[in-house]
């Protein structure tokens, strides 16, 4: 049999530790699954979103950085189609000579400078004032009326639209090719360039100057950026020439400087939060306007540092895109660790890239990553909580309820009561209790039954084997116990007697001439008389304790306790005497009637004595009683 003690269902393998460990597996993989989708297409959505905002936020700075460019373009367009009108206008070249001579004086060395104190605003006789201009001119040759008058026109012009934009524009200057050079600006240019004489300003020498007059084209043209050291500032010159004569020749270029100062700093912070900008020349090097890491290289290379001077290798595909841009429309170029929206800034050669780290992503896609993660941790929580109560309460209660019944079922110490069964279980397991509580009645009824069927048989088993015995122990001729039972009983009487400290006889009985009765009377009648002899010794052992056997043949032996020698000798002779009194006829013995010879031994029941040895006395005591004459009763020779 099992233990007693039931090692109840262990948790780890019990219904809802299972169930549990299942849902956990599951609800864990869903949730991998779905973080997995998520950050899919978060990233996805998020890079979406990201393109569409920087696409959006760069259209608007390319609009927005072009407003001042195009402002300077419409002026120089302004100021070329004055200076050529008015230059058109009749009797207009006498009085710019004349105004000539009244700004400018002449140098002995044929140079010209305007008159002092012209730039401090002093006005002239006419009650006109330049104030905010400075000129240098130092003509190869001396120059001619048509050349005073332009540059008389020049230095009035750049008065005007300097003037006019004080405080947006850093300057305005209308260059003559013969090396005229009147200019608007904050700081007296004459101070600057301290005059030295025709070489002191060698405009030959300027990008601004060699590309306006060496193009034959009247397109604006900006220059590489410069390091300004008057100005300690970055800048870019933005020139237009005017349209060149039939000879080729160009008369005049307006220009501006531009402070790239401010537009650099607005470009180092782009709107997107963590974006990083770049401006480089659509030139096909890159060539550098701005960009954080490398302006020393850009200062040091006198501007002329690009993109591919650099091998800035994860640039290239933006250099790439450049000769597809239309100006002010963006266009998205993925590098190896940015998303890049880069545009023309319309009316310039620049090309504004705004570029969003892919990494500044992460963050993002992970909180949105953590939220799907920690919801699917919440609803596990939950499911767990939900599920451990159903199946705590509904499935592995009630189904520990059925099993200890089971157990009790099977120890069968006690009938169940229906209580002990989930019986009131709507469900599967209320069912299987029901029929669990019907099946254990039934089993329990058939064991009762059983138990019951089995007493009764026992009780008959038990009568039937003392039948059996009180049969192997009762002589069938004569209905007295026979010599078996004798054996037995004078064993138990002997140890009983022990205790007692009682004395013993021990009758042996011998019918006197039983073989000629046989032979005379028959077998039969021998029978007869053989019960008679019992019956008639029965009488003489009635009281508890006595016993009287048939010892074999025509043998019979009689065991009483008593009281002496004496009295034991008297009980012996009685029943001799009684046989003989019957008077059972028997023609062939010479008393005329059947007798018994008796041995009698007596003995006080001690450890030393045993039952043999009262035998043996009866029997050699019979054996003298025979030799004696028969019909008597001996006393064996012990003498206690
Ligand atoms: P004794 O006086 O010396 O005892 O002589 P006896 O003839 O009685 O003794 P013996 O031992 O020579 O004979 C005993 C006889 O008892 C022999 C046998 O036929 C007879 N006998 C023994 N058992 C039975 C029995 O169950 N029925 C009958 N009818 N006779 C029996
Ligand atoms: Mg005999
Ligand atoms: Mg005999």
């Amino acid at each position: 049999m099992a233990q007693d003690n039931p090692p109840v269902v262990s948790y780890k393998h019990s219904l809802t530790a299972r169930a549990l460990r299942l849902a956990v597996l599951r609800i864990g993989l869903v949730s991998l699954g779905a973080g997995a989708f998520s950050y899919y297409v978060n990233s996805t959505s998020i890079e979406r979103e990201v393109t569409g905002q920087l696409l959006l936020s760069t259209e608007q700075t390319l609009q927005r950085e072009s407003l001042p460019f195009r402002e300077i373009k419409d002026l120089q367009q302004n100021f070329l189609k004055e200076f050529q009108q008015t230059l058109a206008s009749p009797g207009m070249q006498t009085k710019l000579v004349n105004d000539f001579q009244q700004i400018f004086y002449r140098h002995e060395d044929g140079s010209y400078t305007q008159r002092p104190q012209l730039f401090e605003g002093q006005p002239l006789a006419d009650s006109r004032s330049f104030a905010g201009m400075s000129a240098t001119y130092a003509p190869d040759t001396p120059p001619n009326d048509d050349i005073r008058a332009r540059f008389a026109l020049s230095y009035l012009l750049s008065h005007k639209y300097g003037s006019s934009t004080k405080g947006r524009l850093f300057n305005f200057y209308g260059v003559v090719p013969e090396k005229g050079f009147p200019i608007y600006q904050d700081a007296d240019i004459a101070k600057v360039f301290t005059y030295s004489g025709p070489e002191a300003l060698k405009l030959e020498t300027y990008e601004f100057y060699a590309r306006g007059f060496g193009t034959p084209g009247n397109e604006t043209l900006f220059t590489r950026m410069y390091w300004d050291f008057s100005n300690n500032a970055w800048m870019t010159t933005i020139a237009t020439p005017d349209v060149a004569d039939a000879s080729g020749k160009h008369h005049i270029l307006a220009c501006v400087d531009v402070l790239l100062d401010q537009l650099m700093a607005r470009t180092a912070k782009p709107a997107m939060h963590g974006a990083y900008s770049t401006l480089f020349i659509a030139d096909g090097d890159g060539t550098l306007i701005y960009h954080d890491s490398v302006m020393d290289q850009v200062k040091s290379s006198a501007g002329s540092a690009s993109i591919r001077s650099l091998n800035m290798k994860e640039y290239f595909p933006l250099l790439d895109v450049v000769p597809t841009l239309a100006p002010g429309q963006a266009k998205i170029v993925q590098t190896q660790d940015d998303i890049v929206a880069l545009g023309l800034i319309p009316d310039t050669p620049w090309v504004l890239a705004v570029h969003y780290p892919r990494k500044l992503m992460i963050p993002a896609i992970f909180d949105n990553l953590v939220i799907v993660v920690v919801l699917g941790l919440l609803t596990l929580l939950v499911e767990i909580f939900i599920l451990r109560s159903i199946l705590q309460k509904q499935v592995a209660e009630p189904l520990f309820r059925l099993l200890l019944a089971t157990r009790l079922l099977g120890a069968g110490k006690e009938r169940l009561r229906p209580q002990q069964l989930p019986t009131q279980s709507p469900d599967e397991i209320g069912e299987l209790a029901r029929a669990f509580a019907n099946m254990a009645e039934r089993v329990q009824d058939a064991h009762e039954d059983l138990e019951l069927k089995v007493q009764d048989r026992t009780a008959e088993l038990e009568k039937a084997n003392r039948q059996l015995y009180e049969l192997s122990t009762t002589d069938g001729l004569t209905g007295i116990a026979n010599r078996r039972y004798f054996d037995e009983a004078l064993v138990n009487e002997w140890r009983r007697g022990l205790r007692a400290e009682t004395v013993l006889s021990l009758m042996l009985i011998d019918v006197d001439y039983f073989k000629k009765y046989n032979d005379h009377y028959g077998h039969q009648a021998g029978d007869d008389c053989l019960r008679s002899v019992a019956q008639t010794l029965k009488a003489y052992a009635q009281r508890a304790g006595d016993l009287v056997a048939r010892y074999g043949g025509e043998e019979f032996v009689l065991i009483t306790t008593t009281a002496s020698t004496e009295k034991a000798l008297e009980h012996a002779q009685a029943a001799c005497q009684a046989m003989a009194k019957l008077a059972l006829p028997h023609a062939m013995s010479p008393m005329g009637v059947v007798t018994v010879s008796v041995g009698l031994s007596v003995m006080a029941l001690t450890k030393e004595g045993t039952a043999d040895e009262l035998l043996r006395q009866a029997d050699l005591a019979l054996y003298r009683a025979k030799e004696q004459g028969r019909n008597q009763v001996v006393l064996a020779d012990t003498q206690q």
